[in-house]
């Protein structure tokens, strides 16, 4: 008997019959013997649903206007999940209260749609809990210390979850969703991908950063933080499966590299298509230039991920990074305009078709010669390096975009991803 929490994702709360299916296999749980705390997403669809609605009457958002009304707004989604699945939950004969996370309280900062949880408060949770009850508590929202209700940002379900975890001190955090776990890479584009049965923190953490997008990155780093042993695993097996079998399904996500089972050294091949390259050429090669291009963009709240300057040649450099795809113009024009007269620069180019394909693995911490063994992958299928980043646990490249699933292929058969663990 221990305390558990179960997060269930949009699709797994889809309809009525999957609402009641949830329910039957939460009460397994509760009938088992182990206090169990429930916290759902909004039914697939809703949050965009409702969020669309507000675009319709107010297209060009100002600034944050109305954040306030539009996590007023979203977290109605949860609200009603949450009450249907504790109404679920009495129809089987369990007790059950459902609560908003104002009642909880789940204590956010005022950065409304994309709050950060600063405390909770289980009080009451533990209450019920003692008496029985399973308690629902809503995903992605809170509440600032003046009582407006708070979003955590997209997703935002999976750190709600691992948040209440983390604070009840539950003995695990089972994340449900619409994937039996976490894979090698996508088997949308590998269908020789497997599933991990463990995948440490760290390697998740990277995973996450890179593209996954099986859980919210900030539910990642909540888990490592305190430690919430967290473990993803599907909600459409059958309800009424052995509970000892359920508990071992999935992927579990460890913090000792030692019970790491499956000894890769590369765990993943992670990718994505959300980068744009900018690259400044005939930049005067002086103290300070990256100061000043990466200040220009930090400045206008622009995220960059990669980073390279060329060495240079008749005092002339060249310096490249990328950005998220969705703020490539915005940052080219802000270079051409702000940037490039005062630097001195020749011109601002870039490409939008681009993407990063990395290899992550803990096992690259010990081994030498992992990435040099990608680049060589990569360049017996003739696709040409753009950019290079390197962490002690993840290599990643930027390439053309049209080779991107060719490269995933291929480094996924060169690491041998496809092969179960010895
Ligand atoms: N319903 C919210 C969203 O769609 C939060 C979540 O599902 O995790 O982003
Ligand atoms: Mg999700």
């Amino acid at each position: 008997m221990a305390l558990i929490v179960h997060k269930y994702g949009g699709t797994s709360m889809g309809s009525t019959e999957r609402i009641r299916n949830v329910a039957k296999r939460v009460a397994k749980w509760a009938r088992a013997g182990h206090q169990m705390v429930v916290v759902p997403s909004a039914m697939s669809g809703e949050t965009n649903r409702l969020l669309g609605l507000a675009k319709e009457l107010a297209p060009a958002r100002q600034g944050d206007a109305y954040g306030r009304e539009l996590d007023m707004l979203a977290a109605t989604g949860e609200q009603a999940s949450s009450a249907l699945l504790a109404i679920a939950l009495q129809a089987e004969g369990m007790e059950s209260v459902s609560y908003a996370g104002w009642q909880v309280p789940i204590r956010t900062n005022n950065a409304y749609t994309k709050a950060r949880i600063e405390s909770i408060d289980d009080v009451r949770v533990r209450a019920d809990l003692a008496n029985g009850k399973v308690v629902i508590v809503t995903g992605f929202q809170g509440v600032d210390d003046q009582g407006n209700i708070t979003t955590l940002g997209r997703g935002g379900s999976d750190t709600s979850a691992v948040a209440v975890a983390a604070a009840m001190k539950a003995a695990e955090c089972l994340i449900y969703t619409d994937v039996d776990g976490v894979y090698t890479t996508d088997p949308r584009v590998v269908a020789e991908a497997r599933r991990l049965t463990t995948v440490s923190f760290e390697e998740m953490l990277e995973m996450a950063s890179m593209g996954s997008k099986v859980l919210q990155i900030r539910s990642v780093e909540f888990a490592g933080k305190y430690k919430v042993p967290l473990r993803v695993l599907s909600s459409f097996t059958n309800w009424d499966i052995d509970i000892n079998e359920e508990a071992k399904s999935g992927t579990l996500i460890t913090f000792e590299e030692d019970e790491k089972m499956e000894q890769a050294i590369v765990s993943g091949i992670a990718f994505n298509r959300d980068e744009a390259k900018i690259s400044v050429m005939g930049v005067p090669d002086k103290p300070g230039i990256a100061a000043q291009i990466l200040g220009a963009v930090a400045d206008a709240n622009i995220e960059v991920d990669m980073i390279i300057q060329n060495l240079s040649k008749d005092g002339k450099t060249d310096f490249s990074f990328t950005v998220n795809r969705g703020e490539y113009a915005k940052t080219v024009d802000m270079l051409k305009t702000k940037v490039l007269p005062s630097l001195g620069a020749e011109e601002v180019v870039g490409d939008t078709k681009i993407c990063k394909v990395s290899i992550v693995g803990i096992g690259m911490r010990s081994h030498v010669g992992i990435a040099s063994r990608m680049f060589r992958v990569l360049s017996e299928e003739g696709i040409n390096i753009q950019m290079i980043s390197t962490s002690e646990i993840k290599t990643s490249v930027v390439i053309d975009e049209k080779y991107m699933e060719l490269a995933v292929r291929a480094l996924h058969k060169a690491f041998d991803l496809d092969q179960p663990p010895a």
